[in-house]
């Protein structure tokens, strides 16, 4: 079955087409990024891999909406040369990143009109992705009317919370009024790593316990007992929690009055230095972690606090969670630095072995797409390092949702 999963930002589109069976027969028949929508001139770069091999196609036109960026990409898939399918009524259904959708739905769903009201009404909680979200869906039922429209919210897979882990200690009503909670965001990530690591250790879903840490420009953690989320890091927004590359994560409310007095910011300022000029760029300048690793590798001070502080959180998190999750099976390490950063991943296990975790350094250092274990031989707890496919999981729920059994 032919799935496009679309991610759209504000003015961004972020395909894949997928043609898949199951979690482990599928294949990507074309990934795509369009940028600089709403710009004097936007850009497309389309990838197919005929044979196995990549080819890329990039262009550079305006594109004044998401609605003519949607079209180019429709061509691009149909194009009668270099296209993938010959049809856009080959493409069953399509599956839309969507970012919260409070607690109105724990499960993927079909993009009714219920729900499109629903990411509506949540607009104020994700006031830079919910309405994109939304246009995504809307364009996408304009050009692909054939096909099921599918919302996965990336807050689903937290549902499952209870209250002593989801609620603030902050007046109620701020939650019954107007929705204040820990929502959790990296859901899909989260939940696919679940999915692979209970195949990876040979368990039923409902009875693996991990605690997932997905480490990428944004991070996570979740804490999964019998394959369901129990805790995580993000809360309201994707700010709290663990340090991010950019992001600040977890610091105390009464420092934004002082340093807004102090330095005469407004609040809309001081949400941008949290969200974009914190983190491991507010430390140490730079926030891509392959220069923050090479920078203190080279002696500079900043980046080696950065590496401190940001190893420092999450073994704090491993910690927190191994109170919420008994008999646990595994910690799993994904995303662009979970899964390739062979010091991040050291430093991380490294001062913890009261709790379990030791690392083999010689199988640390191995590098493969495949799900593999790196703890040491004999170690209680094993440490797996797991590549996240948030698209694959988009497609795996479309489909079931398609097929009327829902993930
Ligand atoms: P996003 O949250 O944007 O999806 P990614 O999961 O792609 O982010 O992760 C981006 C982060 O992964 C960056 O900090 C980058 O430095 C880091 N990263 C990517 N590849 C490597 C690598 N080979 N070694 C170390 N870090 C890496």
């Amino acid at each position: 079955m032919k799935i496009l999963v679309i991610n759209a930002g504000s003015s961004s589109l972020k395909y894949q087409l997928i043609d898949l069976e199951d979690a482990e027969h599928f294949s990507v028949l074309a990934t795509g990024l369009v940028e600089k929508i709403g710009e004097p001139v936007g850009c497309i770069t389309h990838k197919t891999f005929p044979g196995g091999v990549e080819r890329k196609i990039e262009e550079q036109e305006p594109l004044p909406t998401h609605a003519d960026g949607m079209k180019r990409v429709v061509a691009l898939l149909t194009d009668e040369q270099d296209g993938v399918i010959r049809d856009v009524n080959e493409i069953a259904g399509v599956g839309h990143r969507v970012l919260n959708c409070g607690e109105e739905y724990s499960d993927t769903v079909e993009a009714t009109a219920a729900v499109k009201d629903a990411i509506r009404r949540y607009f104020p909680l994700g006031p830079l992705h919910n309405p994109a979200n939304l246009m995504g869906i809307e364009e996408s039922e304009k050009v692909f009317p054939h096909a099921r429209q599918v919302a996965v919210f990336d807050t689903a897979f937290h549902q499952t919370m209870p209250p002593k882990a989801f609620m603030y200690a902050v007046p109620r009503q701020w939650y019954t009024q107007y929705h204040l909670r820990k929502y959790g965001f990296h859901g899909t990530s989260h939940k696919f790593i679940t999915g692979a690591a209970a195949r990876y250790l040979g368990k039923p879903v409902d009875q693996t316990n991990i605690i997932s840490i997905h480490l990428g420009n944004g991070c996570s953690m979740a804490a999964v007992r019998g394959g369901k989320c129990v805790d995580t890091t993000m809360g309201v927004t994707p700010l709290e929690g663990l340090m991010m590359g950019t992001r600040s994560g977890d610091i105390d409310p009464a420092a934004i009055e002082y340093i807004m007095d102090q330095t005469g910011m407004d609040i809309h300022q001081m949400l941008h230095a949290l969200n974009k000029e914190s983190g491991l760029k507010g430390i140490c300048g730079v926030n891509d972690m392959r220069e923050v690793v090479d920078k203190s590798a080279q002696g500079d001070e900043l980046a080696e606090l950065a590496l401190q502080m940001f190893t420092y959180r999450v073994q704090k998190t491993i910690g927190a969670y191994m109170a919420a999750v008994p008999n646990l099976d595994a910690l799993v390490f994904t995303a662009g630095i979970g899964q390739n950063s062979f010091p991040i991943r050291k430093r991380v296990c490294t001062g913890i072995e009261h709790l379990g975790v030791t690392l083999d350094e010689a199988k640390n250092l191995v590098r493969t797409d495949a799900p593999h274990e790196i703890q040491a031989d004999g170690a209680p707890l094993k440490i797996l390092v797991i590549p996240t496919n948030e698209e694959l999981q988009i497609a795996l729920e479309t489909k079931a949702v398609i097929e009327g059994n829902q993930p």
